[in-house]
């Protein structure tokens, strides 16, 4: 372990070049990604777009494209190639589709910061192809650490990659660790708000709905995401995302519920100091920040009103009626296929859940079953990961045929 930096490389950016930076914005029309492209709005002498890419948002992307003129765009569904195709004739800009089309938008000559904001394992490959790029790469996809932590950190070894955190717990455990030793680190502790079920009775989970699981307190995301906050699998990803991003044990990482998401997370020192990082809940600050660093730059986003603030509560996360929360612990310790299968089985009823064909309450049984049965501690290759990924898909697919939960 480097003991000197706060992630496993030092960043390439000079600390203030003047140049403006090129973005390759995986996942642009999603929450993360029109998030980055107000940061570019913001900075238009620091920042600028060079790649844009959708799953099937064509319109919004379209428009995207047509404002901010990158050199290429990527759309996945293949019923969108020949709309934006038709919409972009003319532009000089460059159409690319498919999986093939991100990985190369992902590591486009000349971009100096891949945003990886595509949702689920499908950001993995392009994380790796942009690694293999020697890319800056400002990670909000989380999946792709929980599923392929160990692969990605030995890929990093090898070339001129580095990863900044975007998730607003590992930005603000990135900033804490900042001209910290890393042999000095006792403990990360990750807070979480503790969804919108934190005080509901676990007697009434069973009739939870899907409006009232997309109903975040305090983050407006994803729908994905957003199920998984309400669960507390987020958190249970952030601390797999935490284990490979600063290369510490499970031991070392806690889960603290705080219900305001003022404080972002913290870090105990062996001295017995704990740094925090606080901000009000708004992802275009740790967007900005993986976007500036090592540098800050002035910005608008809302401050802390301190006169007003009421206080700041805490308290263990309850592992009964969030089971998540301790599968994601067992993966981790399991280690090997067990965090794919999790994220693969998690990433699959959280779909079945949001099309109403399986309970809330079903999300944890359903990847429950899909660890026993599938998990394996051994040291798994890249197609091993992406087998289990599949397998532990299909297994809870087939849950739903027939067998009752
Ligand atoms: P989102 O659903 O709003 O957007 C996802 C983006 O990925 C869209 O642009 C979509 O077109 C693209 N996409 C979806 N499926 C794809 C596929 N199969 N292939 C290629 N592209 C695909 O999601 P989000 O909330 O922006 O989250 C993105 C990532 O950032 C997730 O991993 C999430 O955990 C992480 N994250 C999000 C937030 C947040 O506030 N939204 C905070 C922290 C971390
Ligand atoms: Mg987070």
């Amino acid at each position: 372990m480097d003991d000197t930096l706060s992630t496993r490389r030092p960043v390439a950016f000079p600390a203030s070049s003047g140049a403006r930076r090129g973005l390759s914005i995986l996942g642009s029309t999603g929450s993360i990604g029109t998030q980055t492209l107000d940061i570019v709005r913001l900075f238009p002498d620091k920042l600028y777009v060079r790649a844009l890419t959708a799953h099937s948002n064509v319109e919004l992307l379209i428009r995207q494209a047509l404002e901010f003129t990158p050199e290429c765009v990527v759309i996945g569904a293949a019923s969108a190639w020949a709309p934006l195709g038709a919409a972009l004739q003319g532009t000089g800009i460059r159409v690319l589709t498919g999986r093939e089309g991100l990985c190369e938008a992902a590591s486009l000559p000349g971009s100096d910061v891949v945003v990886a904001a595509v949702v689920g394992v499908a950001g993995l490959e392009p994380v790796l192809a942009a690694i293999r790029a020697d890319k800056t790469i400002a990670l909000a996809n989380k999946e792709t650490l929980v599923v392929a932590g160990a692969l990605v950190n030995d890929l990093l070894t090898r070339h001129e990659s580095t990863i900044i955190p975007v998730d607003s717990e590992h930005s603000a455990i990135f900033q804490c660790l900042a001209g910290e030793p890393l042999h000095a680190v006792e403990t990360l502790i990750l807070t979480a708000s503790g969804g919108p079920f934190r005080t509901r009775p676990a007697e009434t989970f069973g009739a939870i709905t899907r409006e009232e699981a997309l109903r975040h307190p305090n983050w407006s995301m994803g729908a994905k995401i957003t199920i998984d906050s309400a669960t507390m699998m987020n958190k249970g990803l952030e601390v797999l995302e935490a284990r490979w991003l600063f290369d510490l044990q499970a031991e070392q990482i806690e889960v603290l519920v705080h219900p305001q998401s003022i404080i972002h997370s913290m870090v105990t020192f062996a001295d017995g100091s704990t740094k925090a990082q606080l901000g009000m809940p708004d992802m275009r600050v740790p967007i900005q920040y993986a976007l500036s660093y090592p540098d800050r730059w002035p910005a608008p986003h809302p401050r802390i009103d301190w006169g007003r603030l009421r206080g700041l509560d805490f308290e263990p996360p309850d592992a009964d009626k969030f089971p998540c929360l301790r599968l994601a612990y067992e993966a981790l310790a399991c280690g090997g296929t067990a965090p794919a299968v999790l994220n693969a089985a998690n990433e699959q009823a959280v779909a079945l859940f949001l099309e109403g064909r399986i309970r809330f309450v079903d999300i944890p049984r359903r990847v429950e079953a899909a660890m026993q049965q599938l998990a394996r501690a051994v040291q798994p290759s890249y197609d091993a990961l992406v087998e289990a990924d599949a397998a532990a898909r299909r297994l809870v697919l087939e849950h739903g045929r027939g067998v009752p939960d």
